[in-house]
Parts: structure tokens; C-alpha cells; sequence
């Protein structure tokens, strides 16, 4: 078990599943005490035991990011407990898919609620409790989504274009207010995870009958360099490497 982590208090949004709950393994394993929100609170819970009962620390908060007054319960719930906030991970996220002449405007609504509204209350309220220690890693999961825009997916890409934007501009107020934090974006490709659930729903490509590992594969041929899809491990390393020293130029 590495320590790169230890002394550190690791919070992580929709840390209960996918991409989420690998970050909070692997922090847990380099030493850091995990706080990990989520709406779903049976998961989130039986994870943060699971990481408990291997030796590590962590602990889980019933979260729905989209709600300031929850923001502000769970900044303060870490300040009680630990004091300080040395990482946050900005990574729940929901996506809906669809012909923008269909798309309906609620789940519209509620994606960027989610993706973007829930990235920029947690920075928000995180950036008080950092600046206490003038130290703090900020690291919000955008996608390739907001790089590349794709037919179908018009709605996610604008909330990940949004976070991306947002991320640079936080990243520059934290620079100039030389407080010690950095704020980086993380861009993953395709990674299988229940997302995909939803996504695949209106995405208008294979039909249903092609197994859904065939359909993700065949989405890599135009939007990834490499042609397959990732694992939530190779995310979950570039995480670890913008919290940790190794990338102290990088904002
Ligand atoms: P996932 O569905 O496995 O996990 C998302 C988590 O967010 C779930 O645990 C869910 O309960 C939680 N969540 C949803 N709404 C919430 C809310 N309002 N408040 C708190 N928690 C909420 O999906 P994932 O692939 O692990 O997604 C993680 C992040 O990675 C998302 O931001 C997603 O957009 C991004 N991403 C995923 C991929 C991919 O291919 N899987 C690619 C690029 C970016």
C-alpha cells in the first residue's frame, strides 16, 4: 500500500459506482480518508464499509449535488470530522441522449443540474474549507463529450463543455488569488459504466440486438485515438496523478 495520500481528506461525488468509486478505492489505498457522497446511499454505505473493513478510511454522506443546502452540510460535516479538505473530485453525473428537436427540456434541465450546476456549488463550497490550509486539488470529471461534440448527444456535450470552461475559469481565479489550489478537468473516452445505460437509449447507432460491449467499441473507432474503450482504472490513475505533487505545475 503506498502513502502518497496519507493525512488527506479525499471527497468524491458519486463516489457509490463506476468511475467514482474506483477513484475512492484507489485513494483509500494510497492513504487517504475517503468521504464519499452520492445519492445512492445503499451502495455509497457499503462501500465505505468495504474500504473500512481492508484497512483504509473512508466514510459516506447521503448527497445530492444539485442542492446547495446539502453543499453546505457536507463541507461542514467534513470540517467537524477532519478540518480540512485536501482533494475534491467533482464526478457525479447523469446523461441523457437524443435528436435536439426531441429532446425533452426537463431532463435537459436536470442534466445540467447535475453535470454542471452540481460541479460549480461543490467548488463553490469547497474552496473556503481548502483555502484554510492554502492547499487544495480540485478535479472535475468533463469527457471527451466536451471536447468533440456528436449528433445525439447535443445536451451532454454542452454540460461538458460547461464544466470544462468553468474549469479554466476557476483554475485562473484560484491562480491569481495565489491560494494554493489547482482546479484540472479530467476528459475520459469511453468507459463502461451504468452511464451507458441511459445514454444508449436515444443515441441513435447500433441496434439492439449488437451487445453493448460491440456498440461502446464501436463508438471508439471516431472519438478515441486508440480505438477501444478505457477502464475506469486508467481514469482513475490520471486522478490520482493531478492530486498529487507529481503534477504541482498543472492548473
Ligand atoms: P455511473 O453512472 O457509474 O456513476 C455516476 C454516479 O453519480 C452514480 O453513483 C450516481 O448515483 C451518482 N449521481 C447521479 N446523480 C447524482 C446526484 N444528483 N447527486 C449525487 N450523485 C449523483 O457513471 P460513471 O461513468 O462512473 O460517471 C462518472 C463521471 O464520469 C460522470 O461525470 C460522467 O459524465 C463522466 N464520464 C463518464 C464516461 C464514461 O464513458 N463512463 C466518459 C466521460 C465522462
Amino acid at each position: 500500500m503506498s502513502n502518497r495520500f496519507t493525512g488527506q481528506i479525499v471527497c468524491i461525488t458519486g463516489g457509490a459506482n463506476g468511475i467514482g468509486r474506483g477513484a475512492a478505492e484507489n485513494f483509500a489505498l494510497e492513504g487517504a480518508h475517503v468521504v464519499i457522497t452520492d445519492m445512492d446511499a445503499e451502495k455509497g454505505s457499503a462501500l465505505a464499509k468495504a474500504i473500512s473493513e481492508n484497512g483504509g478510511a473512508a466514510s459516506f454522506i447521503e448527497h445530492d449535488v444539485t442542492s446547495e443546502d446539502q453543499w453546505v452540510s457536507v463541507m461542514a460535516a467534513i470540517s467537524k470530522a477532519h478540518g480540512r479538505l485536501d482533494v475534491l473530485i467533482n464526478n457525479a453525473g447523469i446523461g441523457t441522449t437524443g435528436l435536439v428537436h426531441e429532446m425533452d427540456h426537463a431532463a435537459w434541465r436536470k442534466m445540467f443540474a447535475v453535470n454542471v450546476d452540481g460541479v460549480f456549488l461543490g467548488t463553490k463550497h469547497a474552496l473556503p474549507l481548502m483555502r484554510k490550509n492554502a492547499k487544495g486539488n480540485i478535479i472535475n470529471v468533463s469527457s471527451i463529450a466536451g471536447i468533440r461534440s456528436t449528433p445525439n448527444f447535443s445536451g451532454y456535450c454542452a454540460t461538458k463543455a460547461a464544466v470544462k470552461s468553468f474549469t479554466k475559469s476557476t483554475a485562473l481565479e484560484c491562480a491569481q488569488a495565489k491560494d494554493g489550489i489547482r482546479v484540472n478537468s479530467i476528459h475520459p473516452g469511453i468507459i463502461d459504466t451504468a452511464i451507458w445505460d441511459t445514454l444508449m437509449e436515444n443515441m441513435g447507432a447500433a441496434p439492439k440486438e449488437v451487445p453493448r460491449g460491440d456498440v461502446l467499441t464501436g463508438m471508439t473507432a471516431d472519438a478515441v485515438p486508440m480505438g477501444r474503450t478505457g477502464t475506469i482504472q486508467e481514469i482513475v490513475n490520471g486522478m490520482l496523478w493531478l492530486a498529487s505533487e507529481a503534477s504541482s505545475y498543472m492548473t
